[in-house]
C-alpha cells in the first residue's frame, strides 16, 4: 500500500515538475528572443527506473538522455520508445562503441579523435551514419571530460574526412561557478564557438544543436543561446545511486 502510494506520488511529481520546467523554458526562450519550440527539452534518465521514464514519456517527453551504455541497453526493452528518442550523454569508452552504435539516435559525448575514428569504423560496418555532438571542456578543467576548447576546430577538420559520422553541434558542462556572471561567461563562450564553427563549412559537419543547461542552470543556458537542455533531477527528483 505505501509503495503504491509513493509510486503515485512520484508520478504526480513528475507530471508537475514537467509543467513547471516547460513554463520556465518558455519564459527563458522568450527572454532570448526565441520561442519555446526552438528549445529541445531532454529528460535525463540515468538511475531512473523505466516505470518513471515511461511516465515522463506519457507526459509528452520525446527525448531522453542516458549516461551509461550498459544501463541504457538493459533498460531499453522496457521503455516506450515509439514516440521518444534517446541520446547517449555520458563519457563513452572506445571499447563500448560497438555496443551503442545504432542503439541511440545521437551520441552527445564525442570528445576525442580516437573515439570519432571508432564511431566512424563501427557505423560504416553497419552501413549507418551516427549523429554526434562534440563535447567541449569549456572550463579547461583537468577533471572534466570533453575535448579541449582550442582543439575543437582540428577535431572537426578530421571528422569531415570520415565516413559514417556526422556532427550536429556541440555539448558542454560548465565548471561549478561562484556566481551567475561567471556561469554566463562560459555559456556565452560556447555560444560563440557554436556560431563560429557553424559558419565554417566542412563536410559531415552541420552545426544545429548547442546542448547546454542542466537542472540548476537551464534557464541561464537558454538565455545565453542553448537550444537543447538536459534536465534530470528537476524532473525525477534527486538521484539515488
Ligand atoms: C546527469 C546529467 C545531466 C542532468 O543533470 P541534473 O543536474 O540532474 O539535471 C545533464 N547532462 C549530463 C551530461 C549528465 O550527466
Amino acid at each position: 500500500m505505501t509503495e503504491k502510494l509513493s509510486i503515485e506520488k512520484r508520478f504526480s511529481d513528475i507530471e508537475h515538475n514537467l509543467e513547471v520546467i516547460r513554463s520556465k523554458i518558455d519564459f527563458a526562450a522568450k527572454k532570448s528572443g526565441r520561442k519555446a519550440e526552438d528549445i529541445t527539452f531532454m529528460a535525463v534518465t540515468k538511475t531512473v527506473e523505466p516505470v518513471f521514464i515511461n511516465k515522463a514519456i506519457e507526459c509528452g517527453v520525446d527525448l531522453i538522455g542516458e549516461n551509461k551504455v550498459q544501463e541504457f541497453l538493459s533498460k531499453k526493452e522496457y521503455l516506450k520508445l515509439d514516440s521518444c528518442t534517446a541520446h547517449l550523454i555520458g563519457h563513452l569508452q572506445t571499447n563500448k562503441v560497438k555496443q551503442i552504435v545504432g542503439q541511440v539516435d545521437m551520441i552527445q559525448s564525442l570528445d576525442s579523435l580516437k573515439l570519432a575514428k571508432e564511431i566512424s569504423k563501427q557505423s560504416t560496418a553497419r552501413n549507418i551514419v551516427t549523429k554526434c555532438l562534440v563535447e567541449v571542456n569549456v572550463g579547461q578543467e583537468d577533471s572534466k571530460t570533453g575535448i579541449d576548447f582550442l582543439s575543437v576546430g582540428s577535431l572537426l577538420d578530421e571528422i569531415s574526412q570520415m565516413q559514417g559520422i556526422k556532427v550536429c553541434g556541440l555539448m558542454a558542462i560548465p565548471p561549478i561557478c561562484e556566481n551567475e556572471s561567471e556561469l554566463s561567461a562560459y555559456f556565452e563562450k560556447m555560444h560563440r564557438l557554436f556560431i563560429d564553427t557553424r559558419e565554417e563549412k566542412r563536410d559531415n559537419i552541420d552545426m544545429q544543436i548547442l546542448s547546454m543547461g542542466m537542472s540548476g542552470d537551464y534557464e541561464k543556458a537558454i538565455e545565453c543561446g542553448s537550444n537543447l537542455v538536459r534536465v534530470g533531477s528537476a524532473v525525477f527528483g534527486p538521484r539515488i545511486y
